[in-house]
């Protein structure tokens, strides 16, 4: 079975509200990555590689067993976390919401998805809140709390669960604070969780 990549936008009200977009109330905004669109922190072949990206650092599931579309999902059907970048092309993605168009181009594109190692979830007190961050050439750019999330963890999978199946090694994208902002590449970056304490750095 193949890996399918769910990213889940607009999931804190202060980064929808930087970009313009209304915050979502009854669903999730959903959108997909193709699995080219993965890569590690090292440096790594990407689409555009001349062009700027937007940074958007976010909590990433992996999904640990099968589920059937329809039930309702808990915290159990997540094997691992870790973070990630969700890369996007800005203007492209303007461009194609003004035409009302998919964004795809925008957002689903070789290396865009940058993938932190994983983290059992085990090791995650799910109870608390998750705090992470992420530097740009030693620069704070993005302070994420997952308490400030429209959408719980729960409430995204069982929202996938009402239109697909999922799969164990399936990925969420559960969405990204405000302070999106550039990244060429070349440029370092660190994503830190604060619990459990992990600081993966990179390079794009
Ligand atoms: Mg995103």
């Amino acid at each position: 079975m193949s890996q399918t990549i769910y990213c889940i936008g607009r999931n804190y009200a202060d980064h929808a509200r930087e970009l313009n977009n209304p915050v979502p109330t009854e669903k999730p905004v959903v959108f997909l990555k193709a699995s080219p669109a993965l890569r590690g922190l090292e440096p790594s072949p990407m689409a555009f590689a001349q062009q700027k990206y937007h940074h958007e650092i976010e909590i990433v599931l992996r999904v640990g067993k099968d589920l059937t579309m329809g039930q309702k999902a808990t915290l159990t059907a997540i094997d691992a976390i870790t973070l990630g970048l969700d890369l996007t092309r800005r203007d492209e993605q303007y461009l194609l919401k003004k035409d009302g168009l998919p964004w795809t181009t925008a957002k689903s594109f070789k290396g865009s998805a940058v993938m932190g190692p994983w983290i059992n979830a085990r090791d995650i007190n799910f109870d608390h809140p998750l705090k992470f961050s992420l530097k740009v050439n030693q620069e704070l750019r993005q302070s994420g709390d997952t308490s400030h999330m429209i959408f719980t963890f729960e409430e995204i999978l069982t929202y996938l669960l009402t239109f697909n199946d999922l799969h164990a090694s399936d990925l969420i994208f559960t969405g990204t604070p405000k302070g999106v902002a550039e990244i060429q590449v070349g440029d370092p970056f660190t994503m830190s969780l604060e619990q459990p304490h992990r600081i993966f750095e990179g390079r794009l």
